[in-house]
């Protein structure tokens, strides 16, 4: 191994690790980003790169080759519980696969001039003196200690650096168990974005995201609180199966045939958001509970949150301070520019809750254009 020592280690090269590492290369950090998995790699997902990430693609200069690979749909369509619709043109969002999505936003960050490591598996934290100041991994079969100034944990959902941070958080109202599979032969084939907040499922939704460029496949998706979850008779399987079989909506979906097996995954949203710095580091993405509640969306606020971490590591260096004190900046710069929204799709979720009221506020929201692009961009 050539190296240790590092200005910044970024652990987690999905959307909010790449993205971060990538802002930091670009202002000339040295900075190393590290990913477990050998890319392409794939993750449960619905495959919507929502459309609050794509101003960040475009500074970074990747956004139209995200575009190439993926498919810019025409609109979205949201339905709730008593089948109301509501729809809308969609501004910059896209679905691409996440295992090539994902791929460019980690070739991009090595282009913009990150070091990047795959299959290096994080598995503890270096900390002295109550900071922390590098990592614990094993790779090319060895165990070694990288070393920093500043650790920007972007590791997920299972975040390894969140949990030795004490930081993790696991609320089951604030938690989901989201699943996708894909499907191909829908007829008539999908070409818009549906969020279906079925009675089935609420709070909760089941999603279809298609992609055209690959075969006319249907990525359905499901999400469910897990606090319902675990006291649920069905399983999400079967909870799919008897969406189509038995909501209007389900309706396209029933000569579709399954071509992928399901993938299921813990989604923690913002409902549980918390302390998201620590001395000589700092959380993005769902590692600090960043996914916007009720859609569930976690890839452009990975991004987001992801761009205040960056700014907050520039900061960081330049006073040369990784005390909490310092790197409380970044709850500064997310609380300000993204916990209005959050809180907004909290309440949402708070409200989904409870079909009779959902409908409701779900005729109100219909009749409010504004609301519906402040809070879903469309
Ligand atoms: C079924 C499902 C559907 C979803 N649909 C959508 C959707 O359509 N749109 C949307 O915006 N969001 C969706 N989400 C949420 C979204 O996937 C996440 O919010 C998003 O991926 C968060 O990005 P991230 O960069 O924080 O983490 P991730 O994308 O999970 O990336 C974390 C990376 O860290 C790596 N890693 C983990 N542990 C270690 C370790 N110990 N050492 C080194 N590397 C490690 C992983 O290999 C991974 O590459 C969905 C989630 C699920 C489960």
């Amino acid at each position: 191994m050539a190296r240790a020592q590092w200005e910044v280690i970024v652990v987690g090269a999905g959307p909010g690790g790449s993205t971060a590492a990538s802002r930091l290369a670009m202002a000339g950090v040295d900075v190393l980003l590290v990913d477990k998995e050998r890319f392409p790699r794939d993750k449960p997902c619905s495959d919507i790169y929502g459309p609050f990430g794509a101003r960040t693609y475009q500074e970074l200069g990747v956004y139209e080759r995200l575009l190439e690979a993926g498919y810019r749909y025409p609109s979205v369509i949201l339905s709730s519980p008593d089948y109301t619709v509501i729809s809308g043109p969609n501004q910059k969002g896209l679905t691409c696969p996440r295992r090539i999505g994902d791929n460019l936003l980690k070739e991009n960050a090595a282009r913009l001039g990150a070091e990047v490591w795959e299959e290096c598996w994080v598995h503890d934290l270096v900390t002295e003196d109550g900071q922390v100041r590098g990592v614990k991994a094993k790779y090319q079969g060895e165990f070694v200690e990288l070393r920093c100034k500043l650790v920007i944990g972007a590791d997920g959902s299972h975040s390894w650096v969140a949990k030795r941070l004490g930081l993790f958080r696991d609320h089951y109202d604030q938690v989901y168990l989201a699943g996708r599979a894909y499907f191909a032969g829908c007829n008539p084939p999908l070409r818009e974005v549906e969020v279906h907040y079925d009675p089935g499922f609420t709070p909760g939704f089941v999603c279809l995201s298609p992609h055209p460029a690959y075969g006319e496949v249907v990525n359905m998706g499901v999400g469910i609180q897990m606090s319902k979850y675990v006291n649920s008779a069905l399983n999400a399987e079967e909870m799919v199966r008897k969406f189509v079989a038995e909501s209007p909506h389900g309706a396209k979906m029933r000569g579709a045939r399954q071509v992928s097996r399901w993938m299921g995954w813990r989604v923690p949203s913002a409902g549980q958001i918390g302390v998201n710095h620590a001395a000589g580091a700092l959380l993005v993405g769902d590692a600090g509970s960043f996914v916007e509640p009720f859609i569930l969306e976690g890839v452009a606020s990975a991004v987001r949150s992801a761009n205040y971490a960056a700014r907050t590591a520039l900061e960081a260096l330049e006073d040369d301070d990784f005390s909490a004190a310092s790197l409380a900046r970044y709850a500064e710069k997310w609380e300000a520019k993204m916990l209005p929204q959050l809180k907004a799709l909290q309440g949402m979720a708070v409200t989904a809750a409870d079909p009779e009221a959902f409908n409701q506020a779900f005729q109100s929201l219909k009749d409010n254009p504004e609301a519906i692009t402040r809070v879903f961009g469309m």
